[in-house]
């Protein structure tokens, strides 16, 4: 989709260090990272938010979730780790493409403020 910094990074029209990619998916350093590891996980196909998520699309979250395990895994986070898909303003979404963060390397507090 045009104006979307995501879908640039995706199909590298924004060259951008992929930690992973495949057809489907791809991975990589959030610019802004609030741990050790801050990895986001994207679909590389449009959908803008978990709102507008459709049921053909449950394959792809689960891929997200999956390459998400293998990263961390890669990475050696063994003693634990944080995904989150923030979703719409109140969840804190500022990019409207969909993302998974992927957060390790350090201990993280509940309920998250
Ligand atoms: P969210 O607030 O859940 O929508 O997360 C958006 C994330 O994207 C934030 O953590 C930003 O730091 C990150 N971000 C925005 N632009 C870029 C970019 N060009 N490359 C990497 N991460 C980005
Ligand atoms: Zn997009």
């Amino acid at each position: 989709m045009d104006n979307c910094i995501f879908c640039k990074i995706a199909f590298d029209q924004i060259l951008t260090e992929k930690v992973y990619d495949d057809d489907e998916v791809c991975a990589f350093n959030d610019l802004n990272p609030q741990a050790p590891t801050h990895v986001l996980i994207i679909p590389k196909k449009h959908i803008a938010s978990i709102d507008k998520l459709e049921s053909e699309d449950s394959y792809l979250i689960g891929k997200l979730t999956m390459v998400a395990q293998k990263i961390a895994k890669d990475r050696g986070l063994d003693s634990g780790y944080r995904l989150v898909m923030n979703c719409n303003e109140d969840g804190g979404q500022t990019v409207f493409h969909i993302h998974m963060h992927l957060m390790g390397g350090r201990t993280f507090g509940w309920p998250a403020g």
